[in-house]
């Protein structure tokens, strides 16, 4: 219980996922991935209203919202977010593998 999400290197992307867990682990379980992934799609939604018309602090907790949920539909189908996100773009760009990414600008990435 004494775990600080938020010390002084910072929360990684595990951290989050142990602290939703604890939170809302339960909930979550409950609800399941396709209501969550509802949730998800709201606060994409109200990140947009914030980006077009919100004040700084409104525009970094509604980032902290989708990152949370994010975090959320991980737990709930048991993915590493940390581990893929290393996977995919811890050594470089996925799809022309550039750092920096060199990859057509018509074309993702
Ligand atoms: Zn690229």
């Amino acid at each position: 219980m004494s775990e600080q999400p938020a010390g002084e290197g910072g929360l990684t992307l595990s951290a989050l996922q142990r602290q939703i867990r604890r939170m809302y682990g339960a909930k979550d379980e409950a609800r399941g991935d396709a209501a969550t992934f509802l949730w998800l799609t709201e606060e994409f939604g109200e990140l947009a209203t914030a980006l077009r018309s919100g004040t700084d602090e409104e525009l970094a907790l509604e980032m902290a919202d989708v990152l949370a949920w994010l975090a959320t539909l991980a737990n709930i189908r048991g993915i590493d977010l940390e581990a893929a996100v290393a996977r995919k773009y811890g050594a470089a760009c996925p799809g022309c593998q550039a750092v920096p990414c060199i990859c057509d600008p018509a074309e993702k990435p």
